[in-house]
């Protein structure tokens, strides 16, 4: 690992407790069957994905599934606050379940938090448009109650981290541009595209 890690006030306890609550499934059956488990293709080319801070202490970097890279935190679309590296892995799309990412398991939700600090979770439409058939289509495969609320549960005890809290404000607002930009209302025209939660 890079000795300038940013850093968490969370322990690897706390990861492993929100990986437990996040063994859990967005529906009732494999939504892998849908798509070919398109997210964990390379579905661009050197696509990954972060982890938070302090997560990279659940692995030992040698795991022959992951290729490790860090970044810059002050290089990439992280808060101003996030001081150091972060851990960047790719995937040879054949990881053990019990060892996924927290990025794989709450996908395709994300944390959303409005400007008064209020916390739910939403489709990831920033990240999800075009990849993920229950982004895509959320009335033909609506997600499971269950599945929102341990997402929910395990975005809870992450913000307690205040760097990430502020990595989740900062995502939101993100989200909030996106939605507003003229990219997503041509989309909406052209493809009648619009998540339930976001009318
Ligand atoms: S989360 Fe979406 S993209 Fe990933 S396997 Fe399920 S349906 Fe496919
Ligand atoms: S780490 Fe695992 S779950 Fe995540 S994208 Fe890769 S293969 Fe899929």
């Amino acid at each position: 690992m890079h000795p300038n890690m940013v850093r968490s006030i969370l322990t690897p306890d706390d990861y492993r407790r929100v990986y437990e609550i996040l063994d859990t499934s967005p529906l009732d059956f494999d939504c892998g069957d849908l798509c070919a488990k398109r997210c964990c293709q390379e579905y661009q080319p050197g696509v990954g994905m972060y982890l938070l801070p302090g997560e990279e202490k659940l692995f030992t970097g040698n795991e022959p599934w992951l290729k490790w890279s860090f970044k810059q935190a002050e290089d990439q679309d992280f808060p101003p606050e996030w001081k150091g590296y972060v851990a960047f892995v790719e995937c040879n799309s054949n990881c053990p379940r019990e060892k996924r990412p927290i990025q794989c398991r709450t996908f395709p939700l994300m944390p959303y938090m409005d400007l008064r600090g209020n916390l739910t979770v939403r489709l990831d439409v920033l990240n999800g448009v075009f990849l993920c058939p229950l982004v895509r289509y959320p009335q033909k495969h609506p997600l499971r109650s269950e599945f929102r609320q341990r997402v929910l549960e395990a975005w809870r005890i992450l913000v307690s981290d205040p760097l990430i809290c502020s990595d989740v404000a900062w995502q939101s607002r993100n989200l909030d541009r996106d939605i507003r930009s003229p990219w997503r209302k041509l989309l909406q025209r052209v493809t009648f595209f619009r998540p339930p939660e976001y009318q």
